[in-house]
Formats: C-alpha cells, structure tokens, sequence
C-alpha cells in the first residue's frame, strides 16, 4: 500500500526521518580534482538512492563532503514543507495517523 500524504510518496521520504540506509560503493584514491590520490569514498543509500561522496583524511577525518539526491527525493521532501524541522515532524505525525487507522481497524 502507497501512503501519500500532501501529495507526497511516505516510502520515497522515510530517510528524512530515519536517516540514509549507506551502502559503500568505491572507496579508494580520488581520480581527479583538486583533491587527486586523496582517499575517496563514495556511498549510496540503499532505499531512495541518494549519494555521497567523500574525501578522508588516514586519520578518518572527512576533508570533504557532498550530496547527489535524487530529484525526485528533494520535490517529495520539499512538499512537505520549506522547514526542514517541519518535513520531519509532516513525515512522523503522517505515520502516526497510519497506525492510528490501523488500529481502528482492528477493533
Ligand atoms: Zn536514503
């Protein structure tokens, strides 16, 4: 079943709330850029594909850090609301208007 809320897929928006699922997806010595033979890594979220990548110190100190969402993810996550605090709280008093029918239904 699709949960939709403002118009919005629940599923394609969960990682707001919960955080990203990261899958590591290349982890080695960056190729180009200014940044060149530093230690790259580059992960992928496993429920809505969003991506980051990473430049990091031996030390395990993150030089750099960027996002590539999908454009999709971002128009859902902004038609909850323009307030990233106020996405969350949407996503979360959604969810519990789910379970509460749920549990109407069972009685
Ligand atoms: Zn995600």
């Amino acid at each position: 079943m699709v949960s939709k809320y403002r118009g919005v897929d629940l599923d394609a928006v969960t990682c707001l709330d919960v955080g990203h699922a990261w899958v590591e997806t290349f982890y080695g010595r960056a190729q180009s850029g200014v940044l060149k033979g530093v230690v790259a890594r580059v992960v992928v979220c496993d429920r809505c594909d969003s991506e980051k990548a990473e430049h990091l110190s031996w030390d395990g100190r993150v030089i750099s850090r960027r996002y590539f969402s999908e454009p999709a993810y971002i128009e859902n996550a902004r038609a909850l609301s323009d307030d990233v605090h106020d996405r969350k709280r949407a996503l979360r008093e959604a969810r519990a208007e789910r379970f509460k029918a749920a549990e109407k239904r069972r009685k």
